[in-house]
């Protein structure tokens, strides 16, 4: 085996060593983080739904009847009405045929893509796709070929003439780290031109994007595309879903093993979920309110000349690029009590280590305020 101490040296010497915080409250605009009250920015609650009560109420009333385990796999006998209810609201509010649900987002990205993807396959993946993505491409054993972020026109240099028959493209809906959407149509045309399967995962964007809150497919044949949302961000709960035609529902039910081979998600998961869908249909606010609040904290940093990033979303990096000095504003920013993470490779490119801020419903701009003011102050000390 590696020496493990040694190697854990070597990562606190190259300030990537990771360590977690314990929250003892809530999940809330000002969590107990560390013992410590403090204004975060680092969740993806982005619409406040995770303690809403009404949500919680649902949790409640359902564990209250059904229990809190589902007691077995989907398959077996843990797949409850609570289940099958919500899989046919998502579907309806998404406008597609089917959905199942998967117990992780994680999950569901490794089940659908090696469900269709074989050793015969090629997938085209965004090289700045989420973690998960990228698993999933390579448990698949297809071929793997990875375009520069968003560049349609690198794309097609890499899938044309391409003789595998069965082709699939992988991309984030919203990126995770960076903000940026996926350009869906355009992708959505060149899967149709070179016979194509496209898979977007908009983890980030379901509930957050477009007027009705459908993501960044709510202006798209999202029926001609396999669509896949998690829960436990703008739902406020847990758990991740597949949207796609009943064909492909019904092939991941028979070979997605990160669907057959592991617990259902509790019922009353479901029955909470189901009650974040209603809000984020009915509540409409909550989107606006968060837009409002996306621009107006990119005007403060353009006014402080803080460096901000080409993000419409509620993820707004700072790009530092070394993880030292994006550690010490991290550090710096926490000291005026203000939470936001340092993300430092690899879960980002070398030297674009960054302040990752995210913003949620329930911040108001006196909050932004703060953090700006703090960003600045902060960025300022490095030089
Ligand atoms: C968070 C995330 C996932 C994983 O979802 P979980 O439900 O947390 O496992 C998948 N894809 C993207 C793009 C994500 O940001």
């Amino acid at each position: 085996m590696k020496d493990l101490a040694t190697e854990l040296d070597k990562l606190n010497e190259k300030n990537l060593f990771r360590s977690r915080r314990v929250i003892s409250s809530a999940q809330q605009i000002e969590p107990v983080i560390d013992g410590q009250k403090v204004l975060s920015f680092c969740s993806n609650d982005y619409l406040g739904l995770a303690n809403d009560p009404r949500v919680v109420e649902s949790l409640i009333q359902a564990t209250s009847n059904y229990g809190t385990g589902a007691g077995a796999s989907h398959l077996i006998t843990g797949h409850h009405a609570c289940h099958a209810k919500l899989e046919e609201e998502l579907a309806e509010f998404l406008g597609c045929e089917k959905v199942l649900l998967f117990s992780t987002g994680y999950m569901a990205n490794l089940g659908v893509v090696s469900a269709l993807g074989s050793h015969n396959s090629i997938i085209f993946a965004d090289r700045l796709n989420h973690a998960s993505l990228n698993d999933a491409a390579i448990q698949s054993r297809a071929k793997l070929s990875r375009y520069k972020h968003i560049k349609m026109n690198h794309l097609e240099e890499l899938i044309v003439g391409k003789d595998e028959n069965n082709k699939l493209i992988l991309t984030d809906g919203v990126f995770s780290m960076d903000g940026t959407i996926a350009p869906v149509s355009k992708l959505q045309s060149m899967a149709k031109k070179y016979h194509a399967t496209l898979i977007i995962d908009d983890a980030h964007g379901i509930g957050v994007l477009g007027k009705l809150g459908k993501g960044c497919t709510e202006d798209i044949l999202v029926s001609e595309t396999i669509l896949v949302g998690t829960l436990g961000k703008a739902f406020g709960t847990f758990g991740a879903f597949v949207a796609a035609k009943q064909e492909i529902i019904e092939w991941l039910i028979q070979r997605a093993h990160s669907y057959i081979y592991t617990t259902a998600l509790p019922p009353a998961i479901a029955e909470a979920t189901r009650t974040s869908l209603q809000l984020i249909k009915t509540e409409s606010w909550r989107r606006e309110n968060l837009q409002e609040l996306i621009e107006y904290f990119r005007e403060s940093c353009k006014r402080k000349n803080i460096t901000f990033s080409d993000s419409f979303t509620p993820i707004q990096p700072i790009i530092i690029g070394n993880s030292e000095d994006t550690l010490k504003v991290s550090e710096e920013l926490l000291k005026s009590g203000i939470l936001v993470p340092a993300i430092r490779p690899p879960t980002i490119p070398q030297n674009t280590a960054r302040l990752r801020v995210s913003l949620c419903t329930l911040h108001t701009k006196e909050h932004i305020n703060q953090l700006t003011h703090a960003l600045e102050r902060a960025i300022s000390k490095l030089s």
